[in-house]
């Protein structure tokens, strides 16, 4: 395989192409080929940014259509067809099935955009400058995203000083035993207890790059309900764990709240194409006209793309086979935890958002490279990488889904013996 270009001229930074030392060409559902001709199943999925498989005919065909029709393709933030229908669907098939009512801010089109804007809205909003953001907690690359980001490596990045900040335990942090939501609720009505109220307190409902850390029902109704007693503004980035990926649409929809504030990126297209919105309580879109701008923020073909994948939520017959798949996923899991005790400490996650949180970062870099040799696109993550992602698209068949896990299954057997 021809990778010389590059080494030669690709900056230092990259990343994934080293853990996956080949060269892609095509991809279908959840199966991906290399040039070679040899076929992967992808459970790393763009790192969640490509939910509903590579090329879902539902999702390409209006595009294929409109690339053809002469259609705009770019157009700032002014008034066109495409995003008219995107809008138009998004609140029918997404918002109103869902009571939920939000303005819609398209951003830049990237996650960490996404973020920025609600940040920037919460502390306009309030007048408070200090932000609280959980241990774990993974945000975005750019100044505002890293600064309420928990990794230490990440936060170093850009040699700048990061203020405004509160650090405060996730859920289960550092023990299952510690009731970090009666803390937060604690130190903010404690005069004494040097923190100052913030704008906004910003979450993950699934901590991803954090390790797959799972917030529970009553912890996020709780963090909720101090949100709203103290005026702080409760910020959801579903960057990640959004857009179908958890088995509903929304992350939070499980535990029944309705955040002020909704990030929402990567699987959005449905394509792979870049696209961000932010949900804004009514009430809370104080923004000028124009007050926030930017070039990328009228990605037309995403537009069409978003829409036929929020149409696809009005379907009950999907939405059973998300279901379906989801379950199915949970319990081949729960074999692997059940078959390699002496690998796999615990399971983590929701739905088709899961980890196996493995006894050793080493152990999982052994399997990623296993699986990769045999077949198998998978990451890990947390702070220590010893935790495996499992991300398969949402509406993967259910032989790609028991090819992946037969290869993660014999990537996992190998160390289990070498043990
Ligand atoms: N928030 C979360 C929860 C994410 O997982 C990511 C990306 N991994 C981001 C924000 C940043 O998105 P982007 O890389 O598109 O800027």
């Amino acid at each position: 395989m021809n990778t010389d270009v590059f080494a030669a001229y690709e900056s230092n930074v990259r990343r994934y192409g080293r853990s996956f030392p080949t060269v892609f060409t095509k991809a279908l559902g959840a199966t991906i080929w290399d040039e070679a001709g040899k076929t992967y199943i992808d459970f790393l999925v763009g790192s969640g940014a490509l939910n509903y498989g590579h090329n879902n005919a539902n999702i390409m065909a209006p595009a294929i259509e409109y690339l053809a029709g002469g259609n705009i393709l770019l157009s700032l933030d002014m008034y066109t067809t495409a995003k008219r229908e995107f809008i138009e669907v998004f609140v029918d098939s997404i918002l109103k099935p869902r009571g939920l009512s939000y303005k819609i801010q398209f951003p830049g089109p990237t996650g960490t955009n996404a973020n920025e804007a609600a940040l920037a809205l919460a502390r306009k909003y309030t007048g408070r400058s200090s932000v609280m953001a959980f241990t774990n907690s993974y945000h975005g690359m750019s100044l505002g995203s890293l600064a309420v980001s928990g990794s230490a490596s990440t936060r170093e990045l850009g040699g700048v000083a990061r203020h405004d900040v509160i650090r405060v335990p996730y859920d289960g942090y550092p023990n299952p035993t510690f009731d970090s939501a009666s803390y937060i609720d604690h130190v903010l009505g404690d005069p004494g207890s040097g923190i100052e109220k913030p704008a906004a307190i910003i979450l993950e409902t699934i901590q991803a790059e954090g390790g797959m850390n799972t917030a529970s029902t009553a912890w996020l109704i709780e963090i909720q309900r101090i949100c709203r007693s103290h005026g702080i503004v409760l910020i959801v980035d579903d960057i990640q764990a959004g857009t179908g990926r958890t088995g509903d649409f929304f992350s939070f929809e499980f535990a029944k709240i309705d955040p002020d504030i909704v990030c929402l990126s990567k699987s959005l297209s449905g394509s792979g194409s870049p696209f961000s919105i932010v949900l804004i309580r009514p009430e809370m879109d104080i923004w000028k006209p124009g007050e926030h701008s930017g070039t990328f923020r009228g990605n037309n073909l995403a537009f069409v793309t978003a829409r036929a994948m929020c149409k696809m939520w009005s379907d009950r017959e999907f939405i059973a086979g998300v279901e379906r798949t989801a379950v199915k996923l949970q319990a081949l899991l729960d074999g692997l935890v059940t078959k390699y005790p002496k690998c796999i400490e615990r399971k983590r996650g929701r739905g088709l958002m899961a980890g196996l949180k493995c006894r050793s970062p080493a152990l999982v870099a052994r399997v990623h490279d296993v699986a990769f040799e045999i077949g198998l696109l998978i990451e890990s993550s947390g702070p220590n990488r010893d935790v495996i992602k499992v991300l398969p698209p949402i509406t993967i068949s259910d032989d790609e889904l028991h090819d992946g896990i037969a290869i993660l299954d014999q990537a996992l057997q190998e160390q289990a013996s070498e043990d």
